[in-house]
């Protein structure tokens, strides 16, 4: 049997305190609420939710009608044609979700046991296990205040001999500051492989994010800003990349001879079905995207005025896309972010807790034992996000912030 990694909490002292329990729960049940249709409805505000109100019935129709719903058919190429073209990329290696995304990114590269990886530790877990599957290591940097993406000052001293590459996550949507990474990646000659599985769309300095690193990972789960159910993509502007990536996804099958296998290839391929709801998304790309941030100025607007919440930043040079709309919960806003979640929760406002960094992670804890990141430990225990979803209506997000301002001690 798979042996379970246990971290008992006292053993992480006084940081014991920052790990969130258990998500409180809310009043209402979310099967009993329709709550696209019942956008009015105040009883149940989910943290996220897909928006499929274009032509994904049609395209997934048309797929059960011409019996295409493996992984082949034309949706699949449909999808990655149209999809990397709005990330600004020429190729697109359309997947079974994020993670394997990122997996078949390293794998592509030749990244493997022996390999370092930087990783920010401040992320979701996908991150991390993706370089271990690999059997490189994941070596952590902090966080930054601004946009809880890594520090970028505190890489270089992360770099050793076997460093393969650099791999920055676009937190919660706000692009991280590609120049710097890739002038660091070119001086170390490192691999840039991005985790964007929540920046849809971002771009920096008016590039889009897709098209600046090495690959670039993409996610198209159900809360992300373009779903396909479950779902993921490499963009890339190498041609070479993408069709090893494309080939290692399907079991590495050779030209040479059929059932002939030169490379450890693996099956991460997406379904004609996935990529027809992904086609009809992307057509609203843009739509999908301004909606987010539509939402995110008529949530700031509300909220910045309260003492004690802070809102999420959009740096100069950036287009956050705020995938989830986050905040954070300081001392002098009366109650703890905890407490700010439960009172939420019983007027029916879904919210999550931010990440736990990876180096506090029972599966990751004794590899990274004594290791501190100070700015990831703070976004730990002040961070939260609120409900994000595209089918937010002005009323609902109202009635979220009124709840934030009402809750406050
Ligand atoms: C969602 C997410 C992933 C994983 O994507 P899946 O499609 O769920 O496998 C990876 N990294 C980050 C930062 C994510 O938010």
């Amino acid at each position: 049997m798979r042996k379970k990694a246990s971290l008992e909490l006292q053993e992480l002292g006084a940081l014991a305190s920052i790990i969130p329990s258990h998500e409180p729960e809310l009043k209402v049940s979310i099967r009993t609420i329709p709550a696209a249709q019942d956008a009015l409805s105040r009883s149940m505000i989910p943290v996220c939710e897909p928006m499929l109100c274009g032509r994904e019935r049609e395209y997934v129709l048309d797929c059960i009608d011409s019996n295409w719903i493996s992984s082949q058919g034309k949706y699949i190429w449909k999808f990655e044609e149209a999809f990397s073209r709005c990330c600004g990329a020429k190729y697109g290696v359309a997947c079974a979700n994020g993670t394997v995304a990122l997996h078949l990114a390293l794998a592509t590269l030749g990244i493997g046991a022996g390999d370092e990886v930087i990783i920010p530790t401040f992320t979701m877990i996908a991150t991390a296990n993706a370089v271990s599957y690999t059997g490189a290591k994941p070596v952590l940097v902090d966080a930054e205040s601004e946009t809880y993406n890594l520090d970028i000052s505190q890489i270089e001293a992360k770099i050793t001999p076997r460093t393969r590459a650099i791999m920055p996550v676009h937190t919660y949507g706000h692009p991280v500051d590609m120049d710097p990474i890739l002038e660091l990646a070119r001086r170390h000659s490192l691999y840039v492989v991005e985790d964007a599985a929540e920046a849809h769309g971002a771009e920096v300095r008016g590039a889009r994010i897709g098209g600046i690193g090495d690959a670039t990972c993409f996610s198209f789960y159900a809360n992300k800003i373009i779903t396909t159910g479950e779902g993921g993509m490499i963009t890339t502007n190498s041609e070479e990349i993408a069709r090893l990536a494309a080939n290692v996804r399907d079991h590495a099958f050779s030209e040479e001879r059929h059932f002939w296998h030169q490379y450890m290839g693996f099956n991460y391929r997406m379904t004609n079905l996935q990529a027809a709801v992904g086609l009809a998304q992307t057509e609203r790309f843009d739509e999908l995207v301004e909606i987010r941030r539509r939402n995110a100025a008529l949530y700031s607007a509300q909220l910045r005025p309260i003492p004690g919440i802070v809102t999420p930043k959009e740096l100069p040079w950036a287009k956050n896309v705020f995938w989830m709309y986050s905040i954070l919960v300081e001392n002098d806003f009366g109650i703890s972010r905890d407490e700010l979640q439960r009172r939420l929760a019983e007027r029916g406002i879904e919210t999550r807790t931010f990440f736990i960094p990876m180096h506090l992670q029972p599966i990751y804890y004794e590899a990274y034992r004594g290791q501190r990141y100070p700015v990831s430990e703070e976004l730990c225990r002040k961070g939260m996000y609120l409900p994000s979803a595209a089918t937010l209506t002005p009323e609902q997000i109202a009635f979220v912030a009124e709840s934030v301002a009402a809750c406050r001690g």
